[in-house]
């Protein structure tokens, strides 16, 4: 009966006439901000077309996941709070988009030390430090407004990348390497213009490993406050540095200038895949009023962060105890020491001792490796030969250098910087 109705009415053969001619292939177009969104590290590494040496295992110490070699792992106390949050089934549901309160709270008093001060209503979580930053550079920065943000180069490229997706243009200030990649004040301020919607800063940096002290902090956010720009920090670094460094939040320095901390569990718990990250709002005048509200209304764009970690972060934060984070941190200056002694030795290499986070930063002297005309060549060249593969300087923003990580095991970087002085002995000309 339906059916003779439909055939009757000539909706059926009209569907199917319009299906019929319709036989071109079916082709959508995505969308511009999708166009816009841009992986600089993987565009530059596929145009490479790697070809590792078959004769030799491959070692990347281009891969910024500490977990991949399996020598470095989240703590007990992490891995049982979440195998107890997961037996106990009350977090199965949605949480607020912001994240539960007794998780927002944990959170703020795990970065409450040193004279910062968060409560729970200054802290939102976000699936990693990642989507922080997303959240932070769309909350601030419009593209329709015509305005920039401000980048460190070298930096972390996710930066351009999130900025760009929605239109917001970026400029880079210039970190400077002979002063421990400290910020070049300087080109700093002269790359604010009116549309500066922000800067974005990064301490403990990757790719440098430079840990600022309490001065150049101080210095950088004068220059921030006198221009009225707020300031995004990524800290997902935040307190991991090597012994006897001392690291320093911004929002320790309770400083005017209105900040947002971006962080997370990634590194300093070893959990990357977890995707748990923050925002901690420092904001002693006020000035946030509104950001406040817009960073809660994008966090629901994504009804929040996974609830399984966000019922784990309290006894994560609180339990894991501090000879775990010191262990990891005399793991990786130990994996610097050794990796620094083998480049400096190594002609037409100048290694730069970080301080902190996950890498080291060394400078390949292209003068005397004639042979390529960039770092780029240079690094595609040392796969094929050594099968050992570093990510170029370029990846940051950056030419004349690369960036090797810190978190392999020992044996394994020690067989990297082996290859590594074989292939620069190989290939050096005076
Ligand atoms: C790893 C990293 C992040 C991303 O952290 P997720 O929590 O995994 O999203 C952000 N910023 C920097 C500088 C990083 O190195």
């Amino acid at each position: 009966m339906l059916d003779k109705v439909i055939k009757s009415s000539g909706l059926f053969q009209d569907h199917c006439h319009v299906a019929q001619n319709k036989l071109d292939p079916w082709k959508i177009e995505p969308s511009k901000a999708s166009k816009d969104c841009r992986n600089f590290i993987r565009e530059i590494v596929d145009n490479l077309d790697l070809q590792p040496n078959p004769e030799k295992p491959v070692i990347a110490l281009s891969i910024g996941d500490p977990t991949i070699y399996g020598n470095l792992s989240p703590s007990p106390e992490t891995v049982k709070a979440v195998i107890s949050i997961i037996e106990e089934g009350l977090c199965n549901g949605y949480a607020p988009s912001t994240g539960y309160d007794y998780a927002r709270a944990a959170v703020a008093d795990y970065l409450s030390y040193d004279g910062a001060s968060f409560k729970s209503q200054d802290v939102i979580l976000c699936s990693g430090c990642s989507s922080s930053l997303e959240l932070c550079i769309t909350a601030l920065a419009d593209g329709q407004r015509g305005h920039n943000i401000l980048i460190p180069r070298p930096g972390f490229p996710i930066y351009r990348t999130l900025a760009e997706t929605i239109g917001v243009d970026v400029k880079f200030y210039n970190l400077i390497p002979e002063n421990n990649w400290k910020i070049d004040l300087e080109h700093l301020e002269s790359q604010i213009d009116g549309n500066t919607a922000a800067i974005v800063m990064n301490n403990p940096s990757n790719p440098c490993g430079s840990n600022y002290d309490e001065e150049h902090l101080r210095n950088f956010l004068e220059i921030a406050y006198r221009k009225r720009i707020p300031v995004i920090a990524d800290e997902i670094y935040e307190r991991l540095v090597f012994p006897g460094q001392k690291f320093v939040s911004t929002a320790s320095l309770q400083s005017q200038v209105p900040i947002l901390i971006c962080g997370g569990l990634a590194k300093r718990f070893l959990i990357p895949g977890w995707r748990l990250g923050w925002i901690a709002i420092h904001d002693s005048t006020g000035a946030f009023e509104n950001v406040r509200k817009a960073l809660i209304s994008l966090s629901q764009r994504t009804i929040g962060s996974n609830t399984l970690i966000q019922g784990a972060i309290p006894s994560i934060l609180q339990n894991t105890p501090q000879s775990f984070h010191e262990n990891l941190s005399n793991v990786l200056a130990l994996h610097a020491q050794i990796a620094f002694d083998y480049f400096t030795v190594i002609p037409g290499l100048t290694p730069f001792m970080p301080e902190g986070a996950m890498y080291m930063v060394v400078e390949v002297d292209l003068k005397h490796f004639p042979e390529f005309e960039s770092v780029l060549q240079f690094a595609k060249r040392m796969m094929e030969e050594e099968s050992v593969f570093c990510l170029p300087g370029e990846c940051f923003q950056i030419t004349g250098f690369m960036r090797i990580v810190l978190t392999v095991p020992q044996e394994v970087l020690e067989d990297a910087c082996e290859r590594i002085a074989e292939f620069c002995n190989h290939h050096y000309m005076e």
